[in-house]
């Protein structure tokens, strides 16, 4: 269910002005996750209905490009998320999903019927054992390099994304990542933000050196994927 919408946003599709809808179920765990409030008691939100949804959107025909489908992970709410996608379609916007990349027969099928523009998908580590402290539990990696192959090979529009979360992401993740995703589009860099991190060992104050390390990390990052770029408060 969609537990949560931003009219007008700015920041949550590069070069684009969106509005932003919060679907409220997760399969990932992710320690560093900021809407863990979301996923873990989303009764606490009230439901946001289509009909506002749509109203507020057709009030802002001809200046917001799109709708961003984020959460959670909003493929969780499959049926709803197709639903959605046609809707806004309808009106005549453009729709960017985010996703974590475990399901990628569903993300197929949404670009297979033309219903998504662009995707943001997480690459939360390494492809490895360290993917599963990264999204708090056991993940079939399988799926994840699917959704990457996918991307890679496609015709939709799309970045990889990756937060760089102090314990989680070093400079040989940075290496291994870009590997997994090289010859990508973008990828983005994220600050990782510690305030409402969803475990308390990684609420813990950024210092001035993590910003060197991001520089840093970017600096790896271009050798793979020349479109990296890095996002957040730095
Ligand atoms: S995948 Fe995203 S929404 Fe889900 S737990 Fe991780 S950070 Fe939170």
């Amino acid at each position: 269910m969609i537990r949560a919408f931003i009219e007008t946003s700015l920041v949550d599709w590069d070069g684009k002005i969106s509005s932003v809808v919060f679907f409220d179920k997760c399969n990932f765990r992710c320690p560093f996750c900021q809407n863990w409030d979301l996923i873990i008691n989303p009764d606490k939100f009230p439901v946001v209905k289509w009909e506002h949804i749509k109203k507020k959107l057709q009030n802002k025909k001809g200046w917001v490009d799109g709708l961003v489908l984020t959460g959670g992970e909003p493929l969780c709410c499959e049926q709803e998320v197709f639903q959605v996608c046609k809707k806004t379609k309808k009106l005549g916007l453009q729709v960017k999903i985010d996703t974590n990349g475990s399901y990628p027969a569903i993300l197929q099928n949404l670009i297979k019927n033309k219903l998504i523009d662009f995707v943001a998908m997480d690459i939360k580590a390494p492809i490895d054992e360290r993917y599963n402290t990264a999204a708090g539990k056991q993940i079939d990696l399988e799926k994840i390099k699917q959704s990457i192959q996918m991307l890679l090979n496609g015709e939709i529009d799309y970045e990889f994304r990756t937060t760089c979360v102090p314990g989680i992401i070093d400079e040989n993740a940075i290496h291994q990542i870009g590997k997994h995703i090289k010859g990508a589009k973008k990828w983005a860099l994220q600050a990782h933000v510690p305030d409402n991190a969803y475990k308390v060992l990684y609420r813990q104050s950024l210092n001035p050196e993590y910003y060197k390390m991001l520089i840093k990390y970017l600096e790896i990052a271009k050798k793979y994927i020349p479109n990296t770029i890095l996002r957040g408060k730095v």
